[in-house]
């Protein structure tokens, strides 16, 4: 096995010896504990994703199946399929607004109690099956990229596919503060990653897989290191790489990769298919596309990491859809008196204030509880804690002070459209002032005036980086899956017919 010795890295950013602290989170992923959560109902929002609602397909007192589609796409529309989590009764459609800002319809389940699944729902006897039924797979099991923005596999498949990329990379590299939902999935389940990896380069239509991993996490590289020797056999014409990272917040992010591996500084609407010839996906979405293959269940649950700042962290399996209070009603001794709930990681995610209607969703890799502080802001003290940390190199100080003034032309000048929300700027300004929020705000408003018109909507609850939309949005429908009639032209994929993982 080829291993890099090189160790990748991008400028600024924050790594364990200077502004965050890492020091509560474990490196031994199996002291960490892992349930299932088995909710009294879940409230299934029809957009959970990077692009438009699902239209859904069941009415009030129907009686649903895990796995069964409640929501489908209409037509030719950037939406993803939803299916329900749980089995049990459809009590409520109603509209909601998640935190991000998402308006949808949503529907709501109570449970039966029985955990029946759906008849569609049974383990695939024979997986050595064509990439085009791979890519037909993907997209009815409505994956999306869990690790961030949500765009839909199957069309940053195709986007790979006419850029023409020569390698799909593995992201492995979760490394906010506290949450490690993506490290215990590696450790619990590294075959069904370096499978599921297999599966989307045969889709994509190459051989070359490049895991990236945090050299802090031996654990990782040895689970990742011991399912690929396992599977030599299976996986002869694949070539496998692991690429190391630097632990440095947020070294995970699109962008950073790109600065980190190819030396790219990635310019509003480029994409790192087309100008590295790479794409990238996370890994528990890559665990999820190999589960919705061998296991042929869709996207209805996930690894999460329920979290916060005077707590150890619990990984927890739950139904998508399990609202925020019964998530923390499954792990003991957390207070919600006095404490902020975010949606999301500590220092990305969204505060929320209605945890019994709030839904964990799709793309939700954390809830994080959070002592309530009270800062006092006071004025900036021209430190540059913010210049020195901000991953982007902008000035969030600066942009503070001219978005407070209403200069969004001179923000926008001094490059306010490439902050990703990364959110250190606000943890390190010791004057407490709300930089990310400004910021990100103005970014993600300025980056919606040049998208708008177009038959989609971002999913963002803050700036986020630039993920070429447009062209996502012209890959999304390109090709009929139809009857998932094997091509003669298709990648046959190494598997063994029936090989259980
Ligand atoms: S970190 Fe805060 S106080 Fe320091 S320069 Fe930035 S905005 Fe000003
Ligand atoms: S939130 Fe934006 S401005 Fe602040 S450090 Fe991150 S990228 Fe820079």
């Amino acid at each position: 096995m080829p291993w890099a010795e090189k160790i990748y890295s991008f400028y600024k950013g924050s790594s364990t010896d200077n502004a965050l602290d890492f020091s509560k989170r474990s490196s031994f992923i199996r002291d960490i504990m892992l349930e299932k959560v088995y909710p009294k109902r879940i409230v299934l929002p029809m957009q959970m994703n990077f692009g438009v609602p699902a239209v859904p397909t069941v009415k009030v007192g129907d009686k649903v199946t895990i796995g069964q589609c409640v929501g489908a796409p209409r037509p030719g529309s950037f939406a993803v399929p939803v299916h329900s989590g749980i089995s049990g009764t459809v009590t409520e459609i109603r509209d909601i607004t998640l935190p991000n800002g998402i308006k949808c319809p949503s529907i709501v389940i109570e449970s039966d109690r029985k955990r029946t699944f759906h008849q569609s729902v049974y383990p695939r006897q024979d997986v050595n099956i064509s990439a085009s039924k791979v890519r037909g797979i993907v997209k009815d099991a409505g994956i999306v990229g869990m690790g961030g923005e949500g765009i839909p596999t199957i069309a940053k498949i195709n986007r790979a596919r006419k850029s023409g990329v020569d390698r799909i990379l593995v992201n492995c590299l979760q490394n906010e503060p506290f949450a490690n939902c993506d490290h215990m999935r590696i450790c619990e389940t590294p075959e069904y990653i370096v499978m599921g990896a297999v599966a989307l380069a045969g889709a994509v239509g190459v051989s070359r897989i490049d895991f990236l991993v945090s050299e802090k996490r031996k654990d990782d590289v040895a689970a990742l290191q011991n399912a690929m020797e396992l599977s030599a056999g299976d996986y002869s014409g694949y070539a496998f790489n692991i690429k190391f990272f630097r632990e440095r917040y947020p070294q995970g992010y699109y962008g950073m990769i790109a600065k980190a591996l190819y030396g790219v500084d990635l310019k509003e609407g480029e994409t790192l298919e087309e100008r590295c010839g790479a794409v990238l996906f996370n890994c528990s979405t890559v665990y999820a596309c190999w589960e919705a293959i061998s296991d042929n269940i869709p996207l209805t649950s996930r690894l999460i990491t329920v979290t916060g700042e005077t707590m150890e962290s619990h990984n927890v399996i739950a139904p998508i859809g399990t609202t925020v209070s019964e998530l923390l009603s499954t792990v003991n001794g957390i207070s919600r008196s006095n404490n902020r709930i975010i949606w999301g990681n500590t220092l990305t995610g969204l505060e929320i204030t209605d945890p019994e209607n709030t839904p964990i969703i799709k793309t939700t890799p954390a809830v994080s509880v959070i002592p309530r502080k009270e800062i006092p802001v006071s004025q900036c003290i021209r430190c540059l804690r913010c210049v020195e940390s901000c991953p982007e190199e902008i000035d969030p100080g600066f942009l503070y002070q001219l978005l407070r003034r209403g200069l969004k032309r001179n923000a926008d000048e001094e490059g306010v459209r490439k902050c990703i929300a990364c959110g250190i700027c606000s943890y390190v300004c010791p004057s407490g002032l709300d930089l990310t929020g400004a910021v990100a705000a103005c970014a993600t408003e300025l980056r919606g005036q040049q998208t708008r018109g177009k038959a989609f909507y971002a999913y963002s609850g803050g700036g986020r980086m630039d993920i070429g939309a447009v062209s996502l949005l012209e890959t999304y429908e390109e090709e009929d899956y139809g009857e998932q009639v094997i091509e003669s032209d298709d990648i046959v994929l190494p598997f063994e017919g029936g090989k259980n993982v």
